[in-house]
């Protein structure tokens, strides 16, 4: 049975990481007048409210976007989908990635969003019913494989985990081996954390064994509370779009100036 809920964590460093690296991603793919396959293997609920009572109990978004929101100025697409969901829904409302998803791309891309917790999709179905993409209530990896390769071709894959079957960290470099094969010209970006016991590891050795070509960036960060077993936050990029590496620099040198 699935436990994980995202609302825990919502709006934390790792969050800005994944989130503001998709954002600008999706930004620069959508400079290309050509439509896109956007697909989330694990897309959570979309709409979070950091005012909610887990959110508050654990102060990560108050540590996270609530600390290091002026990073990014009005030009970062990140930036630009924080103050929209802000206009709509009120100063407690953060975004998770369908919606950035869904306010970055055009009506010309598609958007396939898996999400297995019952109540998770339902909310996710939810927050999204505005727009027009397709939430599915299923395993995030059989969407994937079922939807490999998408049309339109050019596109890009978020595979966000919740890491919280023991398997995810041995089974995901086999599926994203598959995904890759299946579409090599999608971009698809993993999020994984950094964790004091290394667990993380062997997955992340075998998938730059695999793809040495990948772009992987990390940024740490002092864990949540004292002896939090999560100390940094990582993503790895098949098919890295151009200036991404130099957009992850910028970003990581951001981290840096936190306090530890
Ligand atoms: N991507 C979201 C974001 O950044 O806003 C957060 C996703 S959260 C880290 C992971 C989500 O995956 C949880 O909502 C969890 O219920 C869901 N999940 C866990 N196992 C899954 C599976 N096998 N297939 C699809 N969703 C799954």
């Amino acid at each position: 049975m699935l436990s994980y809920q995202h609302i825990y964590h919502a709006g934390n460093l790792a969050d800005v990481h994944k989130h503001s690296l998709l954002a600008w991603m999706l930004g620069y793919l959508t400079r290309k007048d050509k439509p896109l396959s956007y697909m989330e293997t694990h897309a959570g609920r979309a709409l979070y409210d950091l005012s909610d009572t887990p959110a508050l109990k654990t102060g990560e978004a108050a540590q996270g976007i609530g600390r290091v929101r002026g990073w990014f100025d009005d030009a970062h697409p990140y930036a630009q989908v924080l103050d929209q969901i802000t206009a709509e829904h009120g100063a407690d409302a953060y975004p998770g990635s369908p919606l950035l998803a869904a306010k970055l791309l055009r009506d010309s891309d598609s958007i396939h969003l898996a999400e297995l917790h019952p109540g998770e999709h339902a909310a996710l179905d939810l927050a999204m019913s505005p727009y027009d993409v397709k939430c599915h209530h299923r395993d995030g990896f059989d969407m994937a494989f079922a939807l490999t390769p998408p049309t339109p071709r050019r596109g890009l894959m978020l595979i966000d985990p919740s890491f919280e079957i023991k398997t995810d960290y041995a089974d995901i470099p086999r599926h994203i081996g598959k995904l890759a094969r299946a579409w090599n010209v999608g971009i698809i970006a993993l999020w994984y954390p950094i964790l004091t016991n290394k667990a993380h590891q062997p997955m992340l050795s075998a998938l730059m064994g695999a793809h040495p070509e990948a772009l992987r960036h990390e940024v740490s960060f002092a864990p949540a509370r004292p002896g939090h077993g999560m100390v940094g936050s990582g993503m790895f990029v098949l098919n890295p779009p151009f200036g991404l590496k130099e957009e992850a620099a910028r970003l990581a040198a951001k981290f840096k100036t936190l306090p530890r």
